[in-house]
């Protein structure tokens, strides 16, 4: 084996790999067996950059070869960067010799599309294949499903995978169009939709043959790039549940546009990435998910974008005064659970909590409620800080005046050029 031209390889294609944010590695449980090589358990550990990045897993592409040209990649075929292409049998060794040093707890990988959809999920599925059968590894496999691979190719790349994604990237058909016109909307829901389909089919096969095998036990994910279009952070919720609704996605995952190229199209090069935005975005995607509120509730015509300067449930709050205050004491979950400053955690010590005692300040400050938001939208057992008489805007302002965010240098309006 050649090292040095390996590790080359490496270097190109890991850093090419990175602008994929969608390889969290919870979910599955794959346990050891026949002697084999690592486990997918609880366990798992997962390591994240300080932008919120995951590297727990070797993250690599298999190429950066890619006969498209979508305008937001730095992979696309008429940008001037070197070219490198891993042999199946490289990929699988590095994943095995990383795995043993306790580099990584998995693998993530992904490709550029070389000569055609199938030809290339055909490779990645042999990655996953020969891992799984010959290395006998039984740890966690991440493998990007690629748009306009067939349905064959989707069930068979489900039996090695834990999860399968396959990235929508831009969060509508009209961006989507301008962006990326080799590509078509219909091929990245066929995959998605094969993969769903399969998964229910081997669950209801488990409930009545307790051996069938597993078939992307940790599910699929998509990932949108936010910030590369005009799309309202509306449009791209909107969007998301769509595919949490429609296509049973175990996430769907948001990533700031990094520019890397001078386009018309996009925002120029020296824009900055927006990390504050991606992070109110998953924040709304937590409430939809875990809070149970609606898009419509955070966002509509007239609030079609996020507060950059406030969570979102504090902006529902503050839009919505009439709810409040709650009262600690006797409020049903899902009001607790839209009090800002307090997470699903501290609403399920609320509950227990109060079947023994009437809760003060005291007693929600160990419970990890945030009072520094909390206090102006609740009642509880005490009037030691009782203010009713200030309006949405003064509660803002007092918020904020009390708040750090470590967003706060690194925001700058990456959507001025469509403003
Ligand atoms: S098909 Fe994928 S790898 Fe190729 S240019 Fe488009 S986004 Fe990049």
């Amino acid at each position: 084996m050649d090292f040095n031209r390996i590790k080359e390889k490496l270097n190109i294609l890991a850093d090419a790999a990175k602008y994929d944010v969608s390889c969290s590695s919870s979910g599955s449980n794959r346990t050891n067996k026949n002697n084999g090589l690592g486990n997918t358990g609880n366990g798992i550990c997962h390591s994240y950059t300080e932008d919120g990045r995951c590297v727990s897993l070797l993250k690599i592409l298999l190429t950066n070869h890619c006969i498209f040209d979508c305008a937001y990649c730095v992979t696309r075929k008429s940008n001037d960067i070197q070219r490198a292409a891993f042999k199946i049998q490289e990929v699988v060794d590095l994943t095995i010799n990383f795995y043993r040093r306790n580099y990584i707890e998995g693998l993530f990988l992904s490709s550029g599309i070389f000569k055609s959809a199938d030809h290339t999920m055909e490779r990645l599925i042999a990655v996953a294949k020969k891992l799984r059968e010959e290395e006998n590894f039984n740890g966690y496999i991440h493998l990007k499903s690629i748009p306009g691979a067939s349905d064959e190719l989707m069930y068979e790349a489900g039996l090695y995978a834990d999860r399968l994604s396959v990235n929508i990237e831009i969060p509508t058909i009209s961006g989507l169009k301008l962006l990326a016109p080799d590509k078509n909307h219909a091929d990245f829901i066929k995959p998605m939709l094969k993969v769903k389909n399969e998964i229910i089919r081997y669950k209801e096969e488990k409930k009545i043959i307790k051996h069938t095998a597993k078939y992307a036990p940790a599910g699929q994910s998509t990932q949108m790039i936010v910030g590369a279009t005009g799309e309202s952070d509306k449009d791209i919720m909107y969007s998301a549940t769509h595919f949490y609704k429609n296509y049973n996605m175990k996430r769907v995952y948001y990533s700031g546009y990094v520019p890397i190229s001078m386009d018309s199209r996009l925002p120029s090069l020296g824009t900055e990435v927006p990390m504050l935005r991606e992070n109110r975005l998953y924040q709304t995607d937590w409430l939809l998910r875990f809070y149970g509120f609606s898009v419509n509730e955070i966002l509509d015509a007239d609030n079609p974008n996020l507060d950059m300067d406030i969570d979102p449930k504090l902006m529902w709050a503050l839009r919505n005064l009439n709810f409040f205050p709650v009262d600690i004491n006797k409020a049903d979950k899902h009001m607790l659970a839209r009090i800002p400053g307090v997470g699903m955690g501290s609403v399920n010590k609320i509950l227990n909590g109060r079947k023994f005692r009437k809760l003060d300040w005291d007693h929600l400050k160990k419970m990890g409620v945030a009072l520094n938001r909390a206090k102006f939208f609740i009642i509880c057992n005490s009037t030691d800080w009782e203010r009713r008489d200030l309006d949405a805007a003064r509660i803002r302002s007092m918020i904020l005046q009390n708040s750090k965010s470590k967003f706060k240098n690194q925001y700058t309006n990456q959507l001025s050029l469509f403003n």
